[in-house]
């Protein structure tokens, strides 16, 4: 598996491998874990070439510490990559995707200001940025994100449909540790308590879908609101049922609409996000 550093010899490098075939393309910050894995192992299975970005873009991090302390380790992850029959890694610099400032803004509407925009100013700026320039240097057929941020998956799609970037995405479940914890580079940096805390979000979600049966998302929103209260271990940002295409909050639920429970908790200063469909 080669590790290639810059964009012209990405360009030709790929044009060599793909003869025809189609190239997967699945964009990481690194430190990787069975959730990457999983999105690795789709475009192995579709595609005669998978290309795995590792790159730390500093400009969808609003949080300077959140920047520094992001746990990087490229070794390790491509021994993993290459295990799972990924062909190629492009792991540039910062000098390399930022030759010069990026000043341009993209104007993702509701999409980019609700939920993820509202706590994170600038991140989903930042998302569209790295994006489009690795779509660019890669020119991939299909692109595979993970619905552990289903936001994100959602500003991608309008990426992709503003810009008329011929690349068909392709969502991916959330994979999950055996006690329901969402997998995420971060949670390495959860202290022993916390982690032992942390399950609690998804079980929290899990419960918010039973309520949704029959109780109403302001009632459902109370009740979250009083368990992260009572909880000393985890603090809870914000929690939202939303519809699942325009990811505006719904008061009532439809049956006939998909809607998703969304949520933030800060476990210690580690911030962790989940979601659950509700009606799918
Ligand atoms: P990141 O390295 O956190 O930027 O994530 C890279 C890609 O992996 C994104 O599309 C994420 O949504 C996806 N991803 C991260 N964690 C998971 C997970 N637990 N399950 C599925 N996909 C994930």
């Amino acid at each position: 598996m080669l590790v290639i550093r810059t964009i012209v010899e990405l360009k030709s490098i790929l044009l060599k491998e793909k003869k025809g075939g189609t190239v997967g393309f699945v964009p990481t910050m690194g430190a990787l874990h069975k959730g990457h894995l999983s999105l690795v192992e789709q475009s192995v299975n579709e595609n005669k070439v998978t290309i795995a970005s590792i790159f730390v873009n500093p400009t969808q991090f609003n949080d300077k510490s959140d920047l520094e302390k992001y746990p990087r380790n490229l070794k390790a992850d491509c021994k993993m990559l290459e295990n799972e029959g990924c062909n190629l890694v492009f792991a540039p610099d910062v000098n390399e995707m930022y030759p010069e400032p990026d000043n341009r803004i993209f104007k993702f509407g509701i999409l980019g200001s609700t939920m993820e925009g509202k706590h994170r100013d600038g991140h989903f700026n930042g998302v569209g940025q790295i994006v489009s320039k690795l779509f660019d240097a890669v020119e991939p057929d299909k692109a595979y994100f993970g619905l552990k941020d289903f936001q994100q998956l959602a500003i991608i799609q309008k990426l992709v449909s503003d810009f008329d970037y011929p690349i068909k995405i392709v969502p991916c479940e959330i994979i999950r540790e055996p006690d329901g914890l969402a997998m995420s580079s971060r949670n390495t940096l959860l202290e022993k308590e916390k982690r032992e805390a942390a399950p609690f979000i998804y079980k929290s979600l899990l419960t918010a879908k039973k309520m949704a049966e029959t109780n109403s998302p302001e009632s459902i929103n109370k009740w979250m609101i009083a368990q992260y209260e009572s909880n000393t271990d985890l603090e809870l940002e914000y929690f939202e049922i939303v519809d699942s295409l325009s990811l505006q909050q719904i008061t009532s639920i439809n049956p006939e609409r998909p809607c998703t429970a969304c949520i933030a908790v800060y476990a210690g200063k580690v911030r962790l996000i989940d979601n659950v469909q509700i009606i799918s």
